[in-house]
């Protein structure tokens, strides 16, 4: 690849410095202006690379030596980290995940959306950001002399057998070895994908972290599992704090976890947990923040955004099974939430009930269609909320909520390039971004969480 002066070859060498981390955690280095995406490099460190891959505008490498490390290198803690590939970031110290978060979305924010001076605050991270996962969903394997519970290496199939994981919550590293023993002990066999035989694919364990509550679920392949009884009891007796056994069903050739068929097996079909003031029902099934101790921070955040009263219509588009519009609706005149998927809503409504919040409507369905039908309806929001999926808002919503001037937008973002694209339309549309706030949701993860604030600009 010829770019310039240089030409840059495969299989070749180079000493180089990198200035820069993509957003999937690769260290960015240039070669006399052509950009070179290393793994496991780290902005300021000098090394030697292997030139792995050349495109168009830009090629990969592969780090042979460090001479010089960067200020935020660290030893990885866990001593799985390069094998697992569930986490990205554990060779960067926290202080510099911090720093790196909050400049990439500062960056993409300028260069995508084209907000010039957009306040982007320092991200929000956990004063201890080990430990935090509330859900674990283990694969298992058949081994000589037992089972094997833990992750699949990295672009395989093996299962790695593993005893614990350094994000994941105690309690769910304690219930999955507790669960895998007890199988051991009563000749469950894992599954054997290759084969399509055997009975237990996965375990997942969940754990209320406010009310210690715990859920264990076993997802098998067919309905019969051998010794059913004498494994429940056993469970019962060994994991404190269990309050709900269920199996999931999945007989299916397919790397999908869960099947359709779900049966409580022992206790309630829910546990209980906290995120503030708002209780939630969780199912075997339902989906759950993953890390409650900051989606707290970042419910508090797109709360203070939108700057309630008391008196506001308020709409909470993919609301999920309603944590943010509950949340609202604590503050708000009423709340309409929507999401597609219709399991979701019926948590939402239950979750309602269970706090005894009335100023609350669901609807099932595509937030682009649902919302405009309830403005020729007549409905008007004061405050528009959104939580998008990755892929952001679908433009046909965006066109909505700028047709319909709320005095203000809340935007909560898993990803920051499709917050900058929207943003963008946002803008456009008359709307104008205050500040944004990301948040860290995922600790050693190449993920941040971001919340935005837009203003309705005068004369709209
Ligand atoms: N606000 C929720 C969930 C956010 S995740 C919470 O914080 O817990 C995004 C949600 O959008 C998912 O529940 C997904 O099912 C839903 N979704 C995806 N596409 C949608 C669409 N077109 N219309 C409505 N909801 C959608």
């Amino acid at each position: 690849m010829t770019n310039g002066q240089v030409s840059i070859e495969k299989n070749t060498y180079y000493d180089v410095t990198f200035e820069d981390l993509t957003h999937d955690g690769a260290g960015v280095a240039k070669i006399d202006g052509y950009p070179i995406f290393v793994p496991n490099a780290l902005p300021d460190e000098r090394a030697k690379i292997k030139v792995i891959k050349v495109k168009k505008g830009y090629g990969f490498g592969k780090l042979i030596e460090i001479y010089e490390k960067g200020p935020y290198r660290v030893d990885a803690p866990c001593p799985v980290y390069k094998e697992c590939g569930g986490c990205q970031l554990q060779h960067m110290s926290y202080e510099g995940q911090m720093v790196a978060k909050q400049k990439q979305v500062q960056e993409v924010l300028t260069r995508i959306g084209k907000l010039k001076n957009i306040k982007v605050h320092p991200v929000l991270g956990m004063e201890k950001p080990w430990r935090y996962r509330n859900k674990a969903q283990v694969p298992v394997a058949d081994r000589e002399g037992g089972l094997a519970a833990g992750f699949y290496q990295q672009r395989s199939h093996e299962i790695i057998d593993m005893e614990a994981c350094m994000i994941q919550q105690e309690k769910n590293d304690e219930v999955v070895q507790t669960v895998k023993r007890i199988c051991e002990k009563y000749g469950v066999k894992a599954y054997d994908e290759q084969n399509h035989r055997g009975t237990l694919r996965h375990i997942m364990a969940r754990y209320g972290l406010v009310t210690g509550e715990i859920m264990v679920v076993l997802i098998t392949r067919t309905k019969d599992l051998p010794n059913k009884n004498k494994i429940i009891d056993e469970i019962t007796e060994q994991i404190v704090g269990v309050k709900s056994i269920a199996q999931n069903i999945n007989p299916k050739k397919t790397n999908v976890i869960f099947g359709d068929e779900t049966n409580v097996l022992w206790g309630e079909e829910y546990i209980y947990d906290n995120i503030g003031e708002i209780k939630f029902a969780i199912s075997a099934r339902s989906f759950y923040q993953v890390n409650p101790e900051q989606t707290k921070v970042l419910y508090d955040k797109a709360l203070e955004y939108a700057s309630l009263t008391g008196k506001e219509t308020v709409i909470d588009a993919y609301c999920g099974i309603g944590t943010i519009t509950l949340f609202l609706a604590q503050n708000a005149k009423q709340v309409y939430g929507v999401e597609i998927v219709p399991e979701a809503i019926e948590d939402a409504k239950r979750n309602a009930i269970l706090n005894g919040i009335d100023n609350v409507e669901f609807a099932v369905g595509e937030a682009e269609v649902v919302i405009p039908n309830w403005k020729k309806d007549g409905i008007h929001a004061d405050v528009i909320v959104v939580d998008p999926p990755r892929k952001g808002c679908d433009d046909a919503l965006l066109q909505t909520i700028i047709e319909m001037k709320p005095k203000r937008v809340v935007y909560v973002s898993c990803n920051p390039a499709t917050l900058a694209r929207d943003l963008r339309i946002l803008e456009d549309g008359g709307f104008e971004t205050v500040e944004v706030q990301p948040v860290d949701m995922f600790p050693h993860t190449v993920h941040v969480e971001c919340v935005a604030q837009l203003i309705l600009k005068e004369g709209n």
